[in-house]
């Protein structure tokens, strides 16, 4: 039976260096419950090292799903959704290929921090995760194609960080599997993204969570799905089979 389900891809944890440090496993785990959701992305930048600790602390409730945020070489980040943690790694070892080994300054861009699911410390990440690897985006999702993964263009309505923002308007047949609006977007602005580009072309909205008090039901877009899975979201973006998403701004 289809049911609506209440989906955030996009959440940072004290990894990405400009994510809080209160953003750690057992916290993520017990706000987005707190806030109703029902299926989260852990997705920091060009790293899913705290998936496995978020997922353990969250026990199923929420459903946790490995993403990783890449940053290419244009500097747009896409937002990757991986069916396992199997998978994020494999495109996490070719990702890094083309990471530089520039060094992160605590100092100057935060902590990245991996942990358990009881916040134990497992590693410091070393490399500075916020930096565009050697790839292109279209090289990138492509990849992300290749290994049976979802690839949706990040906050496409900012100016910063966004394929608008470096190669200009997105081609309406790009193959990406979706838009990912911000949630900092009213209804009129959201609208003319609408516009632009009509369905079948699928926007959803996340959090991009740096700290607890954006995790909500208000930031996050509305599945109808059969249960929590990467395959259902995968058929709910190409509207299979009854699967869909609600406009997040209906
Ligand atoms: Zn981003
Ligand atoms: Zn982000």
């Amino acid at each position: 039976m289809l049911r609506p389900f209440w989906v955030d891809l996009h959440v940072h944890t004290l990894l990405s260096p400009c994510g809080e440090l209160e953003m750690g496993a057992p916290e993520i785990a017990e706000k987005a419950r707190e806030a109703g959701l029902d299926i989260i992305g852990i997705a920091d930048h060009n790293s899913c090292e705290n998936f496995p600790g978020v997922s353990e602390a969250a026990k199923g409730n929420p459903v946790v799903l490995p993403c990783i945020e890449t940053q290419s070489a244009e500097d747009i980040h896409i937002l990757c959704v991986f069916p396992n943690y199997d998978t994020a790694l494999a495109y996490k070892k070719w990702l890094w290929k083309r990471i530089r080994p520039i060094p992160n300054d605590v100092d100057t861009f935060g902590y990245q921090i991996v942990v358990d699911a009881c916040n134990n410390i497992v590693k410091e990440e070393e490399t500075l995760l916020i930096q565009g690897a050697g790839y292109e985006v279209d090289q990138i999702v492509a990849k992300v194609h290749e290994v049976g993964a979802v690839a949706i263009l990040a906050h496409v309505d900012r100016p910063a960080f966004s394929y608008p923002a470096a190669l200009g308007p997105m081609p309406a047949d790009y193959p990406a599997d979706a838009f990912e609006l911000s949630r900092r977007l009213n209804y009129e602005e959201a609208q003319k993204w609408r516009e632009r580009y009509p369905a079948p072309r699928a926007f959803i909205r996340s959090s991009d969570s740096h700290s607890l008090d954006t995790l909500s039901r208000a930031n996050c877009t509305k599945m109808t799905l059969a249960e929590p899975t990467f395959e259902e979201i995968r058929k709910a973006l190409r509207g299979e089979e009854g699967r869909r998403i609600s406009w997040p701004w209906g």
